[in-house]
């Protein structure tokens, strides 16, 4: 992801690197260049409206420095405005004071959610914590089995509608109801973890393969119901232009607290990555780089912005 945008970049950059004081033609000439790579890139148009705007209104009153010379400032201000539409600062999960804490994940179907799943019990485990999962995904057959198997990997028990319960025999989840209403399992799941104590309750929800208005009332029901402190809409980097609408649904919709981008190993341009946060406002909170459990990691916004410009 990012390589043809980094590479041309870089290029545009070098080009600047040749010329001594930059006249407002050459910073136009190189914001023309920036916007051309951000659209070719994907990013939405928005989005690459105001980055523009902003790189071209800092670059011609920056002052003339002499730590860095005016193309190591440009590409300086570029940084600093890609760090800003990637959110700025990392944004760390927020806990409940009084566990469980409860964390929803939703997106469209093959978003990534059941693997997310796994992967953020795995971590959390890892760091202590004691979590549960909630299959709460009654959409596809195999949606729930998917997530025991996940659960297994992660070595984390899963709470389960009858059949697909695979939870460890030392915390059997006998009493989960029958597939059927996933409100009432998203329900039954928190309480389950409550009793049980675990510290983190982590509910996978059903995805659709695009916006519809049973999806998005299925999602806002289960978040009603079990009142979570972390939406988090997971989000395949891989799709290109549809992320900024599909973003803007959930948020509209669910309303969500967080982004995980999801498949970011992937080839895609990546214009999605860079559109995301900007458009709906909410944070990036982490990335998926594979389906291995432990293709996971915070998301740093500085550290993504520098790896683009790199
Ligand atoms: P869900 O429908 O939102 O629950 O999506 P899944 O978790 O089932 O993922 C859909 C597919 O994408 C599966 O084949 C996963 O193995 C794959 N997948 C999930 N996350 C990643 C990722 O970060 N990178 C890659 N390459 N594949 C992923």
């Amino acid at each position: 992801m990012f390589n043809s945008l980094s590479d041309r970049l870089t290029q545009t950059f070098k080009n600047l690197r040749t010329r001594g004081r930059l006249s407002e033609a050459d910073i136009d000439g190189t914001v023309r260049e920036i916007r051309r790579a951000l659209l070719d890139a994907d990013v939405a148009v928005p989005v690459v409206r105001e980055f523009t705007a902003a790189v071209r209104e800092r670059a011609l009153s920056a002052e003339v420095s002499g730590a860095l010379n005016p193309a190591q400032q440009v590409v300086k201000i570029v940084n600093d405005e890609l760090v800003e539409i990637l959110g700025g600062q990392t944004r760390p999960l927020s806990l409940a004071k009084t566990p469980p804490t409860v964390i929803m994940l939703a997106g469209l179907q093959g978003a990534g959610k059941t693997t997310l799943a796994g992967k953020l019990a795995l971590a959390l485990k890892g760091q202590g914590h004691t979590p549960l999962l909630v299959a709460a995904d009654l959409q596809r057959p195999n949606a729930v089995n998917q997530l025991s198997v996940v659960g297994e990997r992660a070595g984390v028990p899963v709470y389960a509608p009858h059949p697909g319960n695979t939870s460890s025999a030392d915390d059997p989840a006998l009493d989960a109801p029958l597939i059927g209403d996933p409100v009432a399992v998203a329900r039954d799941g928190v309480a389950h973890a409550r009793a049980k104590l675990h510290d983190v309750v982590i509910v996978d929800t059903a995805g659709r393969l695009g916006i519809d208005e049973v999806l998005m009332k299925q999602a806002a029901d289960i978040r009603a119901a079990v009142t979570p402190d972390e939406v988090l809409f997971v989000i395949d980097a891989m799709i290109g232009q549809d992320a900024v609408n599909t973003a803007k649904a959930f948020a509209d919709g669910v309303d969500f607290t967080g982004v995980v981008l999801s498949k970011l190993d992937g080839d895609a341009r990546g214009g999605a990555a860079l559109s995301v946060a900007k458009v709906t406002g909410r944070p990036i909170m982490f990335a998926s780089t594979g389906e291995k459990l432990t293709d996971f990691e915070v998301f740093h916004p500085d550290r993504m912005a520098s790896r683009i410009l790199d």
